[in-house]
């Protein structure tokens, strides 16, 4: 048996035409886009077809038609929105990967906007006229900085790594630790950019222990690097046994081959005074000899997207005049950003200027004391909703990552203001509000923690717990429950 539907009454008839729609829209809300006008409508439209083909909505002629307009200027909102936009990091997490990681200090952003907005000496030596070397000077400065024969820098780590080994092991053998065959994230994975830079991968030892005589047991005729690679998140304790940089080179002299570290997260301040682990600090890793090591040029370092790739000027020489160097090669924004972050290092002001950097270094006495204004500021911007939802806000001791593949299990002690329902018929809901304000105007991303919002002032300098605090005082009001319906 077959039901026919009426012709007659078939609901689809209803919708609104897409372009009457669009321009309803574009009337009543005329900060919309055109073009983000017309696709929501047309989407709306699809989407309401849809379901009314599904049986799932009854009769389009039974909505409102301001409701079309209003579920097409929800959609015209995110398709037009600008990505990425500024937030408010109030996480604590200092290199939060989906927060963009290093925020630069803004003296390397002003630099980069000068060189974007206007011509530059880019690739001109100004005293000849003649054409001159792109990194020139990023060069000399990151030999100063890391007691390095020579340097390059590229787009990003993963791109130094890639070069790395295209330029020394090309159709040859690399021998790595199995302990260090890293997935980073993001598709990172070490085997597979092995094999992408056409490179055999010969693993050594076993998930937790890699001793000299792995290594050397799998040297051929064929091999031509040893690589090592930080485990940048994650950390192993227990019957554990790593060949340091140093026995490597060692091994790497013994048998005429070249040893390359992908260290990740490098920083040029020595941390490790301030009580963060060793294995980061790049002068020290090239002390051990290697004769190339690269990192990241927002990680640890806090400056822009970069990979930077030090070492012996015969093996910086192989990259530099590598084809792939062109399509790997540092933008002239990030260029820019970059000088002026190393000139930062050079002066000496990397502890004060480089947010990263001030960050890391910032005492629990200085974030307690922050927090205590915070808390204040907080309490008032409160103020309309405190007693109606029952809530109150605290200052608190807690610990947070470095995050961004840094410092793996490595934890920073920390001062947060906490806000929390108090008693058994407090209406605040910690998820809720942090929903909320990720949908502020300007976004606020925290960390719940015990049903507590958990505001940690590491990652909030005082223009951002001001900007936080006004946010706070815009949207409370939408952290009442939502109403149920009956
Ligand atoms: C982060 C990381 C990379 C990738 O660096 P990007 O700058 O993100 O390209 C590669 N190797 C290690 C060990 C890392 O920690």
């Amino acid at each position: 048996m077959t039901r026919e539907p009426p012709a007659a009454a078939d609901p689809r008839r209803s919708l609104p035409s897409i372009s009457q729609l669009a321009s309803q829209l574009a009337a009543e809300r005329p900060e919309t886009p055109a073009w983000a006008a017309t696709e929501a409508a047309r989407r709306v439209v699809a989407a309401a077809r849809e379901s009314l083909g599904r049986g799932l909505e009854a009769d389009a002629a039974t909505v409102d038609p301001a409701d079309w307009v209003s579920r097409a200027a929800v959609v015209a909102q995110q398709l037009a929105r600008t990505h990425p936009r500024r937030v408010i990091n109030a996480t604590g997490v200092v290199l939060h990967t989906n927060l963009g990681r290093s925020p630069i200090p803004q003296g390397a952003a002003n630099a980069a906007r000068d060189v974007a907005e206007a011509y530059s000496d880019l690739e001109l030596d100004l005293a000849t006229g003649r054409r001159g070397s792109r990194l020139g000077a990023l060069e000399g400065k990151l030999v100063e900085l890391s007691g390095a024969e020579a340097a390059y820098a590229c787009n990003n780590n993963a791109a130094a790594v890639m070069l790395g080994l295209d330029s020394l092991a090309r159709g040859r053998e690399v021998i790595v630790s199995r302990g260090e065959l890293v997935e980073i994230g993001g598709s990172f994975r070490v085997p597979d950019i092995m094999e992408r830079a056409g490179v055999r991968l010969v693993e050594v030892g076993t998930t937790n222990r890699t001793h000299p005589r792995d290594y050397e047991g799998a040297i051929t005729q064929e091999t031509a690097l040893l690589l090592k690679v930080h485990r940048s998140n994650f950390s192993q304790a227990g019957f554990v046994a790593e060949v340091g940089l140093d026995e490597l080179v060692a091994i790497g002299a013994r048998h005429g081959l070249p040893v390359m570290e992908d260290l990740g997260s490098g920083t040029l301040v020595d941390l490790v005074p301030h009580g963060f682990p060793a294995d980061s600090f790049v002068p020290s890793r090239l002390r051990a000899g290697p004769d190339l090591v690269c990192f990241s040029g927002d990680k640890l370092l806090g400056g822009p997207q970069a990979g930077i790739l030090l070492g012996r000027s015969a093996v910086i020489d192989r990259v530099r005049e590598n084809p792939l160097a062109r399509a790997l090669r540092l933008d002239k924004m990030s260029l820019a950003a970059l000088d002026w972050v190393l000139d930062a290092y050079l002066a000496g002001r990397a502890e004060t200027d480089i947010p990263v950097v001030r960050q890391l270094l910032e005492t629990p006495a200085s974030l307690e004391r922050r927090a205590r204004a915070l808390a204040a500021q907080l309490d008032a911007a409160l103020a309309a909703v405190m007693s109606e939802l029952g809530i109150e806000t605290a200052v608190e001791a807690d610990r947070a990552p470095v995050g961004g593949g840094s410092l793996p299990g490595f934890e920073l002690e920390t001062r947060v203001v906490a806000v929390r329902g108090v008693g058994e018929g407090s209406a605040f809901r910690a998820t809720r509000a942090a929903a909320v304000l990720r949908e502020a105007s300007t976004p606020v991303l925290t960390r719940v923690r015990d049903d507590a919002l958990v505001f940690d002032l590491r990652t909030l300098d005082d223009d951002a717990a001001m900007q936080l605090a006004k946010t706070v005082a815009e949207v409370a009001g939408r952290w009442r429950p939502e109403p149920t319906i009956s």
